[in-house]
Protein backbone atom coordinates (compact mmCIF):
# COMPACT_ATOMS: atom_id res chain seq x y z
CA UNK A 1 0.00 0.00 0.00
CA UNK A 2 1.49 3.29 -0.76
CA UNK A 3 0.51 6.69 0.76
CA UNK A 4 -1.65 8.89 -1.34
CA UNK A 5 -1.04 12.31 0.71
CA UNK A 6 0.34 13.83 3.92
CA UNK A 7 -1.60 15.96 6.37
CA UNK A 8 -0.04 19.15 7.67
CA UNK A 9 -0.76 20.51 10.89
CA UNK A 10 0.35 24.44 11.23
CA UNK A 11 2.60 25.51 13.98
CA UNK A 12 2.63 28.47 15.70
CA UNK A 13 0.71 30.14 13.46
CA UNK A 14 -2.57 29.51 14.51
CA UNK A 15 -2.50 32.09 17.44
CA UNK A 16 -1.89 34.98 14.96
CA UNK A 17 -5.96 35.67 14.18
CA UNK A 18 -6.66 37.57 11.04
CA UNK A 19 -3.14 37.21 9.80
CA UNK A 20 -3.61 33.81 9.47
CA UNK A 21 -4.32 33.15 5.93
CA UNK A 22 -1.38 35.30 4.95
CA UNK A 23 0.72 33.15 7.71
CA UNK A 24 -0.70 30.24 5.34
CA UNK A 25 -0.17 30.99 2.17
CA UNK A 26 3.00 31.80 3.03
CA UNK A 27 3.73 28.29 4.52
CA UNK A 28 2.05 26.83 1.21
CA UNK A 29 4.63 28.64 -1.03
CA UNK A 30 7.38 27.25 0.98
CA UNK A 31 6.36 24.05 1.04
CA UNK A 32 5.75 24.81 -2.67
CA UNK A 33 9.26 25.78 -3.15
CA UNK A 34 11.13 23.12 -1.05
CA UNK A 35 9.35 20.32 -2.61
CA UNK A 36 9.76 21.29 -6.32
CA UNK A 37 12.28 18.77 -6.48
CA UNK A 38 9.69 15.99 -6.75
CA UNK A 39 7.68 17.47 -9.41
CA UNK A 40 4.56 15.07 -9.32
CA UNK A 41 4.10 16.37 -5.67
CA UNK A 42 1.01 19.09 -5.73
CA UNK A 43 0.45 21.31 -2.20
CA UNK A 44 -2.55 22.65 -1.16
CA UNK A 45 -3.83 24.64 1.98
CA UNK A 46 -7.01 25.62 4.11
CA UNK A 47 -7.45 27.54 7.45
CA UNK A 48 -7.25 23.96 9.32
CA UNK A 49 -4.93 22.08 7.30
CA UNK A 50 -1.91 21.80 4.63
CA UNK A 51 -2.18 18.61 2.28
CA UNK A 52 0.30 17.44 0.05
CA UNK A 53 -0.59 15.03 -2.49
CA UNK A 54 2.20 12.74 -3.44
CA UNK A 55 0.60 11.77 -6.81
CA UNK A 56 2.92 8.57 -6.66
CA UNK A 57 5.86 10.15 -5.68
CA UNK A 58 8.13 8.01 -2.90
CA UNK A 59 6.78 9.16 0.63
CA UNK A 60 9.92 9.07 2.64
CA UNK A 61 12.28 11.71 0.40
CA UNK A 62 9.28 14.18 0.64
CA UNK A 63 8.83 13.34 4.61
CA UNK A 64 12.40 14.10 5.03
CA UNK A 65 12.01 17.55 3.23
CA UNK A 66 8.92 18.44 5.31
CA UNK A 67 10.15 17.62 8.46
CA UNK A 68 12.56 20.50 7.87
CA UNK A 69 10.37 23.40 7.00
CA UNK A 70 9.80 25.71 9.04
CA UNK A 71 6.21 26.27 10.52
CA UNK A 72 5.23 22.75 10.16
CA UNK A 73 3.92 21.80 13.63
CA UNK A 74 3.40 18.15 12.76
CA UNK A 75 2.29 15.81 9.72
CA UNK A 76 0.75 12.70 8.83
CA UNK A 77 0.81 10.32 6.18
CA UNK A 78 -2.55 9.18 4.78
CA UNK A 79 -3.53 6.33 3.02
CA UNK A 80 -6.55 7.26 0.59
CA UNK A 81 -9.10 4.39 -0.26
CA UNK A 82 -12.22 3.17 -2.09
CA UNK A 83 -14.93 3.89 0.59
CA UNK A 84 -15.85 -0.30 0.26
CA UNK A 85 -15.85 -2.00 3.33
CA UNK A 86 -13.42 -5.26 2.04
CA UNK A 87 -11.14 -2.85 0.47
CA UNK A 88 -10.58 -0.75 4.15
CA UNK A 89 -10.92 -4.21 6.30
CA UNK A 90 -7.75 -5.40 4.14
CA UNK A 91 -6.51 -2.23 4.31
CA UNK A 92 -6.41 -2.21 8.43
CA UNK A 93 -5.19 -5.92 8.78
CA UNK A 94 -1.99 -4.78 5.95
CA UNK A 95 -1.10 -1.93 8.21
CA UNK A 96 -1.40 -3.66 11.56
CA UNK A 97 0.14 -6.72 10.53
CA UNK A 98 3.20 -4.27 9.53
CA UNK A 99 3.32 -2.83 12.35
CA UNK A 100 2.66 -5.79 14.77
CA UNK A 101 4.65 -7.03 18.01
CA UNK A 102 4.14 -8.51 20.83
CA UNK A 103 2.38 -6.31 23.69
CA UNK A 104 1.17 -4.15 20.93
CA UNK A 105 -2.10 -2.06 21.78
CA UNK A 106 -4.22 -0.37 19.29
CA UNK A 107 -7.72 1.63 18.58
CA UNK A 108 -9.52 2.27 15.73
CA UNK A 109 -11.13 6.16 15.56
CA UNK A 110 -13.40 6.48 13.29
CA UNK A 111 -15.12 9.89 11.29
CA UNK A 112 -17.70 9.42 8.92
CA UNK A 113 -18.35 12.88 7.27
CA UNK A 114 -20.13 11.13 4.73
CA UNK A 115 -23.15 10.33 6.78
CA UNK A 116 -24.77 8.07 3.25
CA UNK A 117 -22.13 5.58 4.28
CA UNK A 118 -23.21 2.43 5.37
CA UNK A 119 -21.81 1.85 8.45
CA UNK A 120 -21.91 4.45 11.40
CA UNK A 121 -18.33 5.85 12.93
CA UNK A 122 -19.05 3.32 15.97
CA UNK A 123 -19.75 0.65 13.77
CA UNK A 124 -16.78 0.84 11.67
CA UNK A 125 -14.98 1.08 14.84
CA UNK A 126 -16.23 -2.30 15.68
CA UNK A 127 -15.93 -3.84 11.91
CA UNK A 128 -12.45 -2.87 11.38
CA UNK A 129 -11.54 -3.56 14.91
CA UNK A 130 -12.63 -6.99 14.37
CA UNK A 131 -11.02 -7.44 10.99
CA UNK A 132 -7.45 -6.85 12.92
CA UNK A 133 -8.13 -9.27 15.18
CA UNK A 134 -8.93 -11.99 12.87
CA UNK A 135 -5.57 -11.67 11.78
CA UNK A 136 -3.68 -10.75 14.83
CA UNK A 137 -5.65 -12.91 17.48
CA UNK A 138 -2.92 -11.54 20.04
CA UNK A 139 -3.47 -8.01 19.70
CA UNK A 140 -4.89 -5.87 22.68
CA UNK A 141 -7.48 -3.39 21.86
CA UNK A 142 -6.81 -0.37 24.39
CA UNK A 143 -8.69 2.83 24.64
CA UNK A 144 -6.83 4.96 26.73
CA UNK A 145 -3.35 6.09 25.36
CA UNK A 146 -3.06 2.71 22.55
CA UNK A 147 0.29 2.73 20.76
CA UNK A 148 -1.60 2.92 17.53
CA UNK A 149 -4.17 4.54 16.86
CA UNK A 150 -5.63 4.14 13.33
CA UNK A 151 -7.68 7.45 12.28
CA UNK A 152 -10.66 6.63 9.50
CA UNK A 153 -12.16 9.00 8.34
CA UNK A 154 -15.12 8.66 5.19
CA UNK A 155 -15.28 11.66 3.52
CA UNK A 156 -17.73 12.42 0.23
CA UNK A 157 -14.70 11.85 -2.24
CA UNK A 158 -13.18 8.43 -0.71
CA UNK A 159 -12.24 7.15 2.83
CA UNK A 160 -8.52 7.68 4.56
CA UNK A 161 -6.72 6.17 7.18
CA UNK A 162 -3.65 7.35 8.99
CA UNK A 163 -1.92 6.26 12.02
CA UNK A 164 1.39 8.03 12.32
CA UNK A 165 1.60 11.62 13.42
CA UNK A 166 5.55 12.81 12.80
CA UNK A 167 6.80 16.28 14.26
CA UNK A 168 7.72 18.69 12.57
CA UNK A 169 10.31 21.62 12.64
CA UNK A 170 8.19 24.46 14.67
CA UNK A 171 9.33 27.80 13.87
CA UNK A 172 7.45 30.26 12.10
CA UNK A 173 6.79 30.26 7.90
CA UNK A 174 10.13 31.90 6.36
CA UNK A 175 9.17 35.12 5.22
CA UNK A 176 6.46 36.13 7.42
CA UNK A 177 8.41 38.01 9.69
CA UNK A 178 9.70 40.26 7.04
CA UNK A 179 13.21 40.11 5.14
CA UNK A 180 17.09 40.72 6.32
CA UNK A 181 19.88 40.22 5.01
CA UNK A 182 22.69 37.24 5.53
CA UNK A 183 26.45 38.49 5.59
CA UNK A 184 27.17 34.96 4.24
CA UNK A 185 31.17 33.97 4.47
CA UNK A 186 31.99 30.74 3.98
CA UNK A 187 32.70 29.64 7.50
CA UNK A 188 30.56 27.56 10.21
CA UNK A 189 28.71 30.84 11.86
CA UNK A 190 27.16 32.60 9.45
CA UNK A 191 25.32 29.84 7.84
CA UNK A 192 24.10 28.84 11.64
CA UNK A 193 23.13 32.31 12.30
CA UNK A 194 21.17 32.66 9.58
CA UNK A 195 19.16 29.18 9.85
CA UNK A 196 18.41 30.65 13.27
CA UNK A 197 17.14 33.75 11.09
CA UNK A 198 15.02 31.41 8.83
CA UNK A 199 13.34 29.53 12.36
CA UNK A 200 11.84 32.78 13.32
CA UNK A 201 10.04 33.68 10.19
CA UNK A 202 12.82 35.61 8.37
CA UNK A 203 13.27 36.03 4.49
CA UNK A 204 17.03 35.60 4.14
CA UNK A 205 18.96 37.41 1.52
CA UNK A 206 22.80 36.15 1.07
CA UNK A 207 25.16 38.91 0.52
CA UNK A 208 28.92 37.15 -0.08
CA UNK A 209 31.46 39.23 -0.53
CA UNK A 210 34.27 38.34 -3.03
CA UNK A 211 37.54 39.26 -4.03
CA UNK A 212 38.74 37.71 -7.45
CA UNK A 213 41.39 36.85 -8.14
CA UNK A 214 42.64 36.57 -4.17
CA UNK A 215 39.28 34.19 -3.75
CA UNK A 216 39.01 31.75 -6.14
CA UNK A 217 35.83 30.21 -7.71
CA UNK A 218 35.62 27.59 -5.57
CA UNK A 219 35.04 29.76 -2.38
CA UNK A 220 32.16 31.18 -3.83
CA UNK A 221 30.58 27.92 -5.02
CA UNK A 222 31.05 26.77 -1.22
CA UNK A 223 29.13 30.23 -0.42
CA UNK A 224 26.35 28.93 -3.04
CA UNK A 225 26.29 25.43 -1.58
CA UNK A 226 26.33 26.89 2.15
CA UNK A 227 22.95 28.52 0.76
CA UNK A 228 21.54 25.77 -1.08
CA UNK A 229 21.71 24.17 2.35
CA UNK A 230 19.34 26.68 3.60
CA UNK A 231 17.06 26.46 1.54
CA UNK A 232 15.31 23.56 3.04
CA UNK A 233 13.78 25.37 5.23
CA UNK A 234 11.72 27.72 3.72
CA UNK A 235 12.06 28.16 -0.06
CA UNK A 236 14.16 29.57 -2.75
CA UNK A 237 17.11 32.02 -1.07
CA UNK A 238 18.57 34.95 -3.67
CA UNK A 239 22.18 35.10 -3.66
CA UNK A 240 23.88 38.54 -3.77
CA UNK A 241 27.46 38.17 -4.58
CA UNK A 242 29.53 41.69 -4.21
CA UNK A 243 32.79 42.53 -5.56
CA UNK A 244 35.15 43.56 -3.07
CA UNK A 245 38.56 43.13 -4.59
CA UNK A 246 39.21 47.05 -5.36
CA UNK A 247 38.09 47.83 -1.70
CA UNK A 248 40.22 45.19 0.26
CA UNK A 249 43.22 46.55 -2.32
CA UNK A 250 42.59 50.50 -1.51
CA UNK A 251 42.46 49.28 1.98
CA UNK A 252 45.43 47.21 2.17
CA UNK A 253 47.28 49.83 0.12
CA UNK A 254 46.03 53.04 2.16
CA UNK A 255 45.53 52.03 6.28
CA UNK A 256 47.98 50.85 8.61
CA UNK A 257 47.73 47.05 9.13
CA UNK A 258 46.30 46.73 12.43
CA UNK A 259 43.18 48.56 11.24
CA UNK A 260 42.74 46.06 8.05
CA UNK A 261 40.25 44.18 9.67
CA UNK A 262 38.00 46.79 10.90
CA UNK A 263 37.90 49.14 8.30
CA UNK A 264 37.00 46.10 6.15
CA UNK A 265 34.26 44.89 8.05
CA UNK A 266 32.61 48.16 8.29
CA UNK A 267 33.03 48.25 4.40
CA UNK A 268 30.97 45.36 4.14
CA UNK A 269 28.78 46.73 6.87
CA UNK A 270 27.87 49.86 5.48
CA UNK A 271 27.58 47.61 1.54
CA UNK A 272 25.17 45.13 2.90
CA UNK A 273 22.96 48.04 4.47
CA UNK A 274 22.96 49.61 0.94
CA UNK A 275 21.90 46.77 -0.58
CA UNK A 276 19.29 46.05 2.29
CA UNK A 277 17.79 49.51 1.51
CA UNK A 278 17.43 49.00 -2.10
CA UNK A 279 16.09 45.47 -2.14
CA UNK A 280 13.35 46.49 1.39
CA UNK A 281 14.89 44.32 3.19
CA UNK A 282 14.45 45.44 7.40
CA UNK A 283 17.57 44.14 9.10
CA UNK A 284 21.20 43.12 8.53
CA UNK A 285 21.91 39.57 9.82
CA UNK A 286 25.60 37.53 10.67
CA UNK A 287 27.51 35.38 12.21
CA UNK A 288 29.35 37.06 15.08
CA UNK A 289 30.07 35.32 18.08
CA UNK A 290 31.71 37.48 21.09
CA UNK A 291 34.94 36.54 21.42
CA UNK A 292 35.63 33.96 18.89
CA UNK A 293 38.27 36.36 16.87
CA UNK A 294 39.58 39.95 17.09
CA UNK A 295 36.76 41.67 15.09
CA UNK A 296 34.75 39.99 17.33
CA UNK A 297 35.18 41.85 20.67
CA UNK A 298 32.60 44.52 22.12
CA UNK A 299 34.69 47.39 20.93
CA UNK A 300 35.14 45.93 17.46
CA UNK A 301 31.35 45.27 17.12
CA UNK A 302 31.19 49.08 18.40
CA UNK A 303 33.39 50.44 15.69
CA UNK A 304 32.02 48.28 12.86
CA UNK A 305 28.48 49.26 14.09
CA UNK A 306 29.05 52.49 13.89
CA UNK A 307 28.19 52.86 9.77
CA UNK A 308 24.62 51.88 10.02
CA UNK A 309 21.90 52.49 12.60
CA UNK A 310 19.83 49.47 11.23
CA UNK A 311 19.29 46.83 13.23
CA UNK A 312 22.21 43.86 12.87
CA UNK A 313 20.82 40.67 14.33
CA UNK A 314 23.71 38.11 15.82
CA UNK A 315 21.78 34.38 16.68
CA UNK A 316 25.09 33.32 17.63
CA UNK A 317 26.35 36.15 19.40
CA UNK A 318 26.50 34.05 22.62
CA UNK A 319 27.18 30.43 21.86
CA UNK A 320 30.14 28.87 22.10
CA UNK A 321 31.74 27.26 18.99
CA UNK A 322 31.16 23.72 20.06
CA UNK A 323 27.34 24.82 20.47
CA UNK A 324 27.52 26.37 17.09
CA UNK A 325 28.72 23.57 15.46
CA UNK A 326 26.59 21.36 16.85
CA UNK A 327 24.21 22.66 14.91
CA UNK A 328 25.86 23.00 12.22
CA UNK A 329 26.35 19.35 11.92
CA UNK A 330 22.50 18.78 12.41
CA UNK A 331 21.78 21.12 9.35
CA UNK A 332 24.31 19.52 7.49
CA UNK A 333 26.46 22.81 6.43
CA UNK A 334 29.70 21.80 8.77
CA UNK A 335 31.28 19.74 6.30
CA UNK A 336 31.05 22.67 3.56
CA UNK A 337 31.77 25.05 5.75
CA UNK A 338 35.29 23.37 6.85
CA UNK A 339 36.33 22.67 3.24
CA UNK A 340 39.50 24.68 2.60
CA UNK A 341 38.36 27.66 0.82
CA UNK A 342 39.97 30.67 1.32
CA UNK A 343 37.91 34.00 1.77
CA UNK A 344 38.66 37.38 1.22
CA UNK A 345 39.13 37.79 5.10
CA UNK A 346 41.42 35.40 5.88
CA UNK A 347 43.52 36.42 2.75
CA UNK A 348 43.83 39.85 4.08
CA UNK A 349 43.71 39.60 7.41
CA UNK A 350 46.57 40.75 9.78
CA UNK A 351 48.86 38.72 11.90
CA UNK A 352 47.56 41.50 14.87
CA UNK A 353 44.51 42.78 14.09
CA UNK A 354 43.10 45.46 16.76
CA UNK A 355 40.89 43.95 19.41
CA UNK A 356 40.49 47.44 20.41
CA UNK A 357 39.89 50.08 17.63
CA UNK A 358 39.24 53.40 18.30
CA UNK A 359 36.65 54.99 15.84
CA UNK A 360 38.42 58.52 16.14
CA UNK A 361 41.67 56.53 14.44
CA UNK A 362 39.03 54.51 12.16
CA UNK A 363 37.67 57.82 10.99
CA UNK A 364 40.87 59.44 9.70
CA UNK A 365 42.17 56.28 8.10
CA UNK A 366 39.07 56.00 6.32
CA UNK A 367 39.56 60.09 5.14
CA UNK A 368 42.08 58.75 3.09
CA UNK A 369 39.85 56.62 1.02
CA UNK A 370 36.70 57.61 -1.40
CA UNK A 371 34.52 55.69 0.86
CA UNK A 372 31.66 56.52 -0.94
CA UNK A 373 32.85 56.20 -4.64
CA UNK A 374 34.22 52.55 -3.12
CA UNK A 375 31.14 51.86 -1.88
CA UNK A 376 28.86 52.84 -4.95
CA UNK A 377 31.15 50.89 -7.20
CA UNK A 378 30.83 47.92 -5.23
CA UNK A 379 27.06 48.20 -4.84
CA UNK A 380 26.98 48.88 -8.60
CA UNK A 381 28.52 45.22 -9.72
CA UNK A 382 26.55 42.97 -7.61
CA UNK A 383 25.29 39.39 -8.99
CA UNK A 384 22.18 38.38 -8.05
CA UNK A 385 21.44 34.81 -8.39
CA UNK A 386 18.47 32.76 -7.02
CA UNK A 387 19.40 29.45 -5.50
CA UNK A 388 16.94 26.89 -5.23
CA UNK A 389 16.26 23.47 -3.68
CA UNK A 390 18.38 20.28 -5.22
CA UNK A 391 17.73 17.15 -3.17
CA UNK A 392 20.22 14.75 -5.12
CA UNK A 393 22.52 14.13 -2.64
CA UNK A 394 20.35 14.16 0.43
CA UNK A 395 17.73 11.62 -1.58
CA UNK A 396 21.16 9.70 -2.01
CA UNK A 397 22.35 9.84 1.25
CA UNK A 398 18.53 8.96 2.98
CA UNK A 399 18.43 5.88 0.98
CA UNK A 400 21.85 4.99 2.54
CA UNK A 401 20.63 5.29 5.77
CA UNK A 402 17.17 3.49 5.20
CA UNK A 403 19.56 0.54 3.87
CA UNK A 404 21.70 0.58 6.84
P1 LIG B 1 31.99 32.77 9.88
O1 LIG B 1 32.23 31.42 10.46
O2 LIG B 1 30.54 33.06 9.63
O3 LIG B 1 32.86 33.06 8.71
P2 LIG B 1 33.87 33.94 11.60
O4 LIG B 1 33.88 33.32 12.95
O5 LIG B 1 34.88 33.51 10.60
O6 LIG B 1 32.41 33.77 11.01
P3 LIG B 1 34.51 36.65 10.98
O7 LIG B 1 35.45 36.22 9.93
O8 LIG B 1 34.96 37.66 11.98
O9 LIG B 1 33.95 35.49 11.85
O10 LIG B 1 33.20 37.21 10.33
C1 LIG B 1 32.16 37.69 11.11
C2 LIG B 1 30.92 37.78 10.25
O11 LIG B 1 31.13 38.70 9.17
C3 LIG B 1 30.60 36.46 9.57
O12 LIG B 1 29.90 35.59 10.42
C4 LIG B 1 29.76 36.95 8.42
O13 LIG B 1 28.46 37.23 8.85
C5 LIG B 1 30.46 38.24 8.03
N1 LIG B 1 31.42 37.96 6.94
C6 LIG B 1 32.73 37.68 7.04
N2 LIG B 1 33.27 37.47 5.81
C7 LIG B 1 32.28 37.61 4.91
C8 LIG B 1 32.18 37.50 3.48
N3 LIG B 1 33.21 37.18 2.72
N4 LIG B 1 30.98 37.72 2.92
C9 LIG B 1 29.89 38.02 3.67
N5 LIG B 1 29.93 38.12 5.01
C10 LIG B 1 31.10 37.93 5.63
MG1 LIG C 1 34.85 33.62 8.56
Amino acid sequence: MQYSEIMIRYGELSTKGKNRMRFINKLKRNIQDVLSVYPQVKVTADRDRGHVFLNGSDYHPVAESLKQIFGIQAFSPVYKLEKDMPILRQAVQEIMTGLYHEGLTFKVSSKRSDHKFELDSRELNQDLGSAVFDVLPNIQAQMKKPDITLKVEIRDEAAYISYEEIKGAGGLPVGTAGKGMLMLSGGIDSPVAGYLALKRGVDIEAVHFASPPYTSPGALKKAQDLTRKLTKFGGNIQFIEVPFTEIQEEIKAKAPEAYLMTLTRRFMMRITDRIRQERHGLVIINGESLGQVASQTLESMQAINAVTTTPVIRPVVTMDKLEIIDIAEKINTFEISIQPFEDCCTIFAPDRPKTNPKIKNVEQYEARLDVEGLVERSVAGIKVSQITPDDSADAVNQLIDDLL
